[in-house]
C-alpha cells in the first residue's frame, strides 16, 4: 500500500479522481493499546464497526485477542484472518446452521441470547455441548447514546429470572451482557445498566461468571465531545466490583467505534459548488451513511497547497449518486472560497463509515493509502498533542 505523510501530499502529487481512504495504523494501534492497558477487564473488538483484514491484524498485534462477531461470514473472516483469535458470537438471533458451523468448525464457545427459543437453538445446534459460555442479553436504556440499540434486542427485566435460570443449566459459564447504544455520551449509561444487571442477578439468585458491558464507548466528533474514556472505565469497574457475582467472574467489553473511528478518513474532491452546497465524490451510499441518515457531523478540512485566507462558512454536501437522499446536511465548516477541483478530508470515518460503503450507481472506490499524520480528532492524544485544526470548527 502507498504511503504519504498526509492528505495534502497525496492530493498535490496524485490529484485522485476517486475518493481515497486514508488509513492511520498508528491511531488504531494507540486505541487498542489504551483498551488493553486501561480497561479493567477483557476488551473484545466488535468486528462490524470495520472488518478490514488490515485493521484486524493491527488490533491483534496490539493485544486484542477476543472478537465479537455477529454473522457466520464474520466468523469465517476472523477464522481466516486471525486463526488464533477467540471469537464470541454475540448476535442474540442466529441461524441454527450458523451456530453449528461456528461451534464445530471454528471452535466458537461463546454465544449470546435473549430468549428461551434461542437457548434451545444453541443447545440443539451444539448437540448439547457442555463447554459453552452463554451470555444473556438484558435490555437497557439507550437514553445517553446517539444511536439507540434499545428496541431490537434484549430480554425485559421481568423475563430475566426464568432465562438466567434456564441458561445456567445449559452453560459452563453464565454471562450477562447488554449494549447501552452507540456513542454513549456519559459514563452514567453504564452505571445505570449495571444497576439492572444487579437486580437481575439478585432476583434470579444464580451464579454469574461473566459481565459483558458491550460497546457504546464514544469517539469524538464536532459537537459530540465526550468525557475521557478513563471515566467510563472507572464507573464500570466500580459497578462491577460491587455486583453479587463469583469472585472469579470476568468483566468484558465490546468496543467497536472507539477502537477504529480514528483509523480512517476519506479524501474527497469537490466536483461542483452551488452556493453553500458542495457536490463531492463520496456520500450517503459511500462512507457518509451516518452523515446523511442520522445527521452525524464529521470533522472536515480543506486540503489545498496554499491555505485559504477566507473565513469559514457552513456548507452542506451532495454525494455523487443521482438520488436526492444522497445529501449530508452538516453543517460542515470550510473556507468560503472552496470550489470545484478542491480536495476535502473528512475525518473519523474508520468506524461504520468505511464499513457501510456500497457501489450504488457505479460510485464507490477501494483506493487506500496509509498516512502518518494524526487523525483530525482524537480521544487518545493529550490535549496539547492534538493536531491544530483551525478549520475544524465546533458548533
Ligand atoms: C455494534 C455492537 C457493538 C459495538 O458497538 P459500538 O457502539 O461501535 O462500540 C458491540 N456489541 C454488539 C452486540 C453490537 O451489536
Amino acid at each position: 500500500m502507498h504511503k504519504h505523510h498526509s492528505a495534502l501530499g497525496l492530493a498535490s502529487l496524485n490529484r485522485p479522481v476517486q475518493p481515497v481512504t486514508l488509513l492511520r495504523p498508528h491511531a488504531a494501534q494507540r486505541a487498542a493499546r489504551f483498551f488493553v492497558e486501561k480497561f479493567p477487564g477483557k476488551p473484545m473488538y466488535a468486528v462490524k464497526a470495520n472488518p478490514t483484514p488490515e485493521l484486524l491484524e493491527i488490533l491483534w498485534d496490539s493485544g486484542i485477542t477476543h472478537y465479537d462477531v455477529a454473522s457466520i461470514a464474520e466468523v469465517r473472516l476472523l477464522a481466516r484472518t486471525l486463526p488464533d483469535a477467540t471469537l464470541c458470537f454475540m448476535h442474540p438471533v442466529k441461524a441454527e446452521e450458523a451456530i453449528e458451523e461456528a461451534y464445530f468448525t471454528h471452535g466458537v464457545r461463546t454465544f449470546s441470547l435473549d430468549t428461551l427459543d434461542e437457548l434451545e437453538k444453541i443447545v440443539r445446534a451444539t448437540k448439547g455441548a457442555t463447554d459453552l459460555n452463554l451470555c444473556v442479553r438484558i435490555r437497557v436504556s439507550s437514553d445517553h447514546s446517539k444511536l439507540s440499540l434499545a428496541s431490537k434486542f434484549g430480554a425485559e427485566p421481568d423475563e430475566m429470572k426464568a432465562l438466567l435460570m434456564a441458561t445456567r443449566q445449559a452453560a459452563d459459564a453464565l454471562g450477562i451482557c447488554f449494549h447501552v447504544g452507540s456513542q454513549a455520551m456519559t459514563p452514567a449509561a453504564y452505571g445505570e445498566a449495571m444497576e439492572r444487571v444487579r437486580q437481575a442477578i439478585v432476583e434470579a439468585a444464580v451464579t454469574v461468571d461473566i459481565v459483558d458491558v458491550g460497546g457504546g464507548f464514544p469517539s469524538t466528533y464536532p459537537g459530540m465531545e465526550p468525557p475521557p474514556l478513563e471515566t467510563y472505565f472507572e464507573v464500570i469497574h466500580k459497578a462491577f466490583e460491587s455486583l453479587p457475582i463469583s469472585y472469579s467472574a470476568e468483566l468484558w467489553c465490546e468496543p467497536g467505534r472507539a477502537l477504529c473511528a480514528e483509523y480512517a478518513s476519506v479524501l474527497v474532491r469537490v466536483e461542483k459548488r452551488r452556493g453553500d452546497e458542495l457536490y463531492i465524490n463520496d456520500g450517503a451510499y459511500g462512507a457518509l451513511f451516518d452523515a446523511a441518515h442520522v445527521g452525524w457531523r464529521f470533522p472536515v478540512k480543506l486540503v489545498r497547497e496554499d491555505a485559504s485566507d477566507t473565513r469559514d462558512m457552513a456548507f452542506s454536501f451532495y454525494g455523487p449518486t443521482c438520488d436526492d437522499l444522497d445529501h449530508m446536511t452538516g453543517p460542515f465548516m470550510l473556507p468560503a472560497d472552496v470550489q470545484a477541483g478542491d480536495y476535502i478530508e473528512i475525518g473519523m470515518l474508520g468506524a461504520y463509515g468505511c464499513a457501510m460503503r456500497t457501489a450504488f450507481n457505479g460510485f464507490g472506490s477501494d483506493l487506500k493509502v496509509i498516512v502518518e499524520d494524526e487523525p483530525m480528532a482524537s480521544l487518545y492524544l493529550a490535549q496539547e498533542e492534538r493536531p491544530a485544526a483551525s478549520n475544524v470548527v465546533k458548533l
